[in-house]
């Protein structure tokens, strides 16, 4: 569904992203964990078309996606969330949803909304409310549910357990897990290396803009270099 092949990319002269492979098959979880700074945030970039490329491919559902806008991407069923959010805060949970669905027939977004209001009974329960006066945990779940108004087929979620409790942490992975059975494939983005492997499929280790490991979650989990580097153990 997805694959990055020796991709670089950076801002202005400053190059980040150095041969970056990555491949994502269809209804999988794959993690990209790494510590601040690796260049995480710049590959979710690159790949949703916010930021230009200087070498190599990236492909999404057989298609290079090489100039096309980001806006053409989510019409293709790739969406981003970013780690801000980026909610309409003077809107309502209901508005905020509504506006993900800007591609789609009113039949398809009132689906939608349906499975979102499943996945996410809070989100339904308040619907009224303003969404700036929401938790970070709540903000969080209506960012993933506006992206999913949109009907992705691949959802790419950056650091959503930002400011989360661990409680909580988990309560939104398995948040992600359902989605994935619903069958929608996820990039996940995260600095929390343990719980990102824990629910991941597959997952990659990014240092210093390039990709150091990959393997299955459970494979990187045991590694010695990732127990050392980035589960403190
Ligand atoms: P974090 O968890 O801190 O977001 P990350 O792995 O997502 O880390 P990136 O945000 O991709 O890392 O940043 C990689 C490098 O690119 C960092 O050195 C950062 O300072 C730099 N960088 C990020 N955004 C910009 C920008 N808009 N202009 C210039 N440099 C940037």
């Amino acid at each position: 569904m997805l694959t990055l092949e020796k991709v670089c990319a950076g801002y202005g002269r400053m190059r980040i992203l150095h041969d970056i492979d990555l491949h994502l098959g269809e209804g999988e979880i794959v993690a990209l964990v790494g510590a601040n700074g690796a260049g995480k945030t710049t590959t979710l970039r690159s790949i949703c078309g916010q930021l230009k490329t200087s070498s190599g491919s990236i492909t999404f559902n057989g298609t290079p996606t090489a100039g096309r806008r980001p806006d053409q991407l989510v019409r293709e069923g790739l969406v981003h969330v970013p780690e801000d959010r980026a909610l309409f805060g003077t809107l309502t949970v209901e508005e905020n949803l509504r506006m993900g669905a800007w591609t789609r027939t009113s039949a398809q977004a009132e689906k939608s909304l349906a499975e979102v209001y499943e996945l996410f009974p809070v989100l339904a329960e308040r619907r009224g409310q303003i969404a700036q006066t929401f938790s970070g945990g709540q903000q969080q779940m209506l960012a993933i549910g506006r992206a999913l108004m949109a009907g992705p087929k691949l959802l790419m979620l950056d650091e959503p357990s930002t400011g989360l409790s661990p409680k909580l942490t988990w309560t939104m992975l398995e948040a992600v897990r359902h989605i994935r059975d619903n069958g929608v494939a996820v990039l996940l983005v995260e600095q929390n290396a343990k719980q990102a492997l824990a629910i991941a499929d597959r997952a990659y280790v990014l240092e210093s803009g390039s990709t150091v490991l990959s393997g299955t979650g459970s494979e990187l989990a045991g590694d010695h270099r990732v127990r050392k580097a980035y589960l403190g153990l």
